[in-house]
């Protein structure tokens, strides 16, 4: 079974990209969407958070106040290490087993939908990594202007993440989505066939 690995700093359209592969039929493993299940109420990782946080980030029914967590951890680089090294070695472990339970279910490939592929090294694990790729400015006017976003908190999220030209240099594939929707789809379907070849 093929690994691909589908990055793209916050903005790109990775997860437009991620959407179209999985309508061609690939079955996706969302890191983000992992990293919100394993904080979900009375699972051991949110409470191991709880631990090093304060319980008090959790209200009377165990919800995490996200918010709050966020303004502790991202309050120093030890602290956002801190809670990196609860989180993510759980968000990996969950992958691998979501990889093994597509391998089992005898997929031929399976798409990994990671933010951080790059900057973790985690796409020396992959068979192909791809890359989407969108300049900075053009990012930060979708973010703001589809998905809402403050500007100032779309800039700091950017600064968060690995530099562009850092993720490129590990692409197998890059897909240029500085154009429209519809220049998106036969750079897609391109990538469809390489996976399938
Ligand atoms: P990411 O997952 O990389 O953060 P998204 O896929 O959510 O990015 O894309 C960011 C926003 O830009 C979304 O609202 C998405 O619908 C929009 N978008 C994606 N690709 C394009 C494009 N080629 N042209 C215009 N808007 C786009």
């Amino acid at each position: 079974m093929k690994k691909v690995g589908l990055t793209g700093g916050i903005g790109s359209g990775k997860s437009t990209v991620a959407r179209l592969l999985a309508n061609a039929g690939f079955p996706v493993v969302d890191a983000d969407q992992i990293a919100r299940e394993i904080m979900e109420p009375g699972s051991p990782v949110l409470e191991r958070v709880a631990e090093e946080f304060g319980a008090d980030i959790l209200d009377d029914e165990g919800v995490l106040d996200r918010s709050e967590l966020a303004r502790r951890a991202f309050a120093s680089k030890e602290a956002t290490e801190r809670l990196n090294a609860i989180t993510h070695p759980a968000i990996r472990a969950e992958s691998e087993r979501r990889f093994a339970a597509a391998e089992t279910a005898g997929e031929t490939a399976v798409i990994y939908d990671m933010p951080l592929l790059v900057d973790l090294g985690l796409h020396s694990g992959m068979d192909l990594t791809v890359v989407v790729d969108v300049d900075v400015e053009e990012r930060v006017r979708r973010l703001v202007e589809k998905r809402g976003l403050d500007e100032a908190d779309a800039r700091a999220r950017m600064g968060q993440q690995i530099d562009d030209a850092t993720r490129l240099a590990a692409a197998d594939v890059v897909i240029d989505n500085s154009g429209s929707l519809d220049a998106l789809e036969p750079q897609v379907a391109a990538l469809v066939e390489r996976i399938r070849g």
